[in-house]
């Protein structure tokens, strides 16, 4: 988990997220305890096609851990895409913070990874 989640509160993962899941990881969410809306509806009968749902809650996996919010699923192999490729510090990042008044992260402070 980034360290610049350290300072948030897990505000990717709170009530009024949108989340793009499949049948698989929209159960995932669900079996955690968080709830769920579906605005664009998975095909029945394509269940891998991610349509597009809303927390109605904090996602359930959203637990305090050494004094702040995070994901208790981090390690779970079976967590979301979504999950796994929302970025620390990217648009979405600091949109998701915004409204629940914690500052945009700088870009200065965004680590970028460099290839060898
Ligand atoms: S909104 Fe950004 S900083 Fe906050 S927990 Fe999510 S990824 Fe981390
Ligand atoms: S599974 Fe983890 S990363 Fe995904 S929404 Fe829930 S708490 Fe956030």
């Amino acid at each position: 988990m980034s360290e610049i989640c350290s300072g948030c509160v897990g505000a990717c993962c709170r009530q009024g997220m949108r989340v793009e899941l499949n049948r698989a990881e929209a159960d995932f969410i669900s079996e955690g305890g968080g709830g769920l809306r579906s605005i664009v509806p998975v095909p029945l009968d394509q269940p891998e096609i991610r349509g597009v749902f809303v927390l109605t809650t904090d996602c359930g996996y959203l637990q305090k851990k050494d004094g702040w919010l995070q994901c208790s699923a981090h390690e779970n192999p079976n967590r979301p895409r979504a999950c796994l490729e929302f970025a620390a510090g990217s648009v979405a990042c600091n949109n998701a913070r915004l409204p629940r008044g914690i500052a945009p992260i700088p870009i200065a402070v965004i680590p970028v990874e460099v290839a060898a």
